[in-house]
């Protein structure tokens, strides 16, 4: 979080003269303001671009149909593909997207000049997202070219392709290290022949978020048109500019399933809506389909021979387990305790841990019920001595500790044989 505006800072208690007890303001509140576009913003998904620039993927035909209609039925509102000049399969597999009727807008990724324009229009792309380096690194090392012939061929590329009635982004690259004053007066010229969104991306993942929110910011001040970010995760930033750029206003934010992209990708799909549902509930889930989240991450993990990380928010393996006594019984008391995410929201469910040492009684007490056994609760609290004293002597499996659990209840006076009959399948705790 930015907290450079917004409510936070005129918050406080105020006054003396107030009558009764004034609820304290949270002082963790969202940040909003006029500029705010945290419940009101588009993604450009680009796993079909910038994706396809992972060091692991090849995505063929077949695949990439596959994943742009998973995309579309979640509710992403744009999906980007490689320019169809990289390659004639490019050429032809954009073709054949564009004409698959999806309620999503089809992109492409071109460069800056008039023949990548004429082929995307030709492939039938409905929008095209013209990119060009404006940094002094790539001005000198890469195009070589400078702000007066960027500026005019920035122009001369967008009134071609809006003639052509197509809506375009112009995008600088590496935007975090190219001159400020150059930025800003290209950008407001391409604004003024009309461009649909300009674009700011973190080509390198140099920025953080108060550099983020401060250029967006100042951006905003300049052109009328929507603005796009794109940003890089070099430095585990991605998310948290995206979250920033659109508390100043950005209105589109780029994303990739996973994150995947050139070097270790951009802001992750999965994890910018973790961030946004928090942030914004209603828009998030009125908006898009949550709970493809997982089908869509497997599909691209499979894709690009990729395991999902362990520490992927909502779909990494432990993303809803608990695990110490304190937390499990807690979580199962009221699930807010510990979790800013509901598994439901996703089609997941929560699992509560309690084949460890650190487990507590109240988790065994839910794994008693769910192995359809009754004991009181000292008997719980005797097994769960029993389950953490072999934890602590080796690392135990759910079996170890359901075969501890109907041992002792087997012990019990007036316990028969045949009486546990309940599953056994791993403890997962749905909850509300
Ligand atoms: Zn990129």
């Amino acid at each position: 979080m930015c907290g450079t505006n917004g409510a936070n800072g005129a918050n406080g208690v105020t006054g003396s003269s107030i009558a009764g007890p004034v609820p304290r303001p949270n002082p963790y509140a969202n940040t909003s303001d006029f500029l705010s576009n945290v419940a009101n913003f588009k993604i450009i998904e680009s796993t079909l671009r910038e994706g396809e620039q992972f060091a692991n993927a090849y995505f063929d035909t077949e695949t990439k149909i596959k994943i742009a209609k998973a995309l579309d039925a979640f509710g992403v509102d744009y999906i980007e593909l490689t320019s169809p000049v990289a390659s004639e399969q490019s050429f032809r597999d954009c073709q054949a997207i564009a004409k698959l009727g999806l309620k999503a807008k089809i992109l492409t990724h071109i460069r800056c000049n008039l023949d990548d324009a004429r082929a995307a229009v030709e492939a039938g792309a409905q929008g095209l997202d013209v990119v060009i380096g404006t940094s002094s690194f790539l001005r000198e090392h890469s195009h070589g070219k400078d702000m007066e012939y960027i500026t005019k061929t920035a122009v001369e590329v967008i009134e071609y392709i809006k003639s052509q009635g197509l809506e375009v982004r112009f995008s600088s690259e590496d935007s975090f290290r190219s001159d400020l004053v150059d930025l800003l007066s290209l950008y407001k010229k391409v604004d003024s022949v009309g461009v649909n969104r300009v674009g700011i991306a973190d080509t390198v993942g140099c920025a953080s978020p108060r550099q983020v929110y401060e250029l967006i910011r100042t951006l905003r001040g300049v052109v009328s048109c929507d603005i796009e970010t794109h940003f890089h995760n070099d430095t585990g930033c991605s998310i948290a500019n995206a979250y920033c750029a659109l508390e100043a206003g950005a209105t589109h934010v780029d994303t990739s399933v996973l994150g995947i992209g050139e070097r270790n990708g951009i802001t992750p799909l999965g994890g910018f809506l973790a961030r946004m549902v928090v942030s914004a509930p209603e828009y998030v889930k009125s908006k898009y389909k949550l709970n493809m989240i997982k089908e869509i991450e497997d599909m691209v993990a499979e894709a690009v021979q990729v395991n999902t990380p362990f520490n992927n928010p909502i779909t990494g393996f432990c993303a809803f387990t608990h695990k110490a006594g304190i937390h499990a019984k807690a979580i199962l008391n009221n699930p807010s305790t510990y979790e800013i995410l509901n598994p439901e929201d996703f089609g997941l469910t929560r699992y509560v841990h309690f084949a460890s040492r650190l487990t507590g009684w109240n988790a065994v007490k839910t794994r008693v019920g769910q192995l359809g056994l009754t004991m009181t609760d000292d008997q719980v609290k005797e097994v769960t001595a029993k389950i953490k004293a072999l934890a602590d002597v080796r690392p135990i499996a759910i079996d170890d500790a359901d075969s501890i659990i109907r041992t002792y209840h087997l012990s019990l006076p007036g316990v028969s044989q045949n009486t546990s009959n309940g599953t056994s399948e791993p403890v997962a705790v749905n909850g509300a």
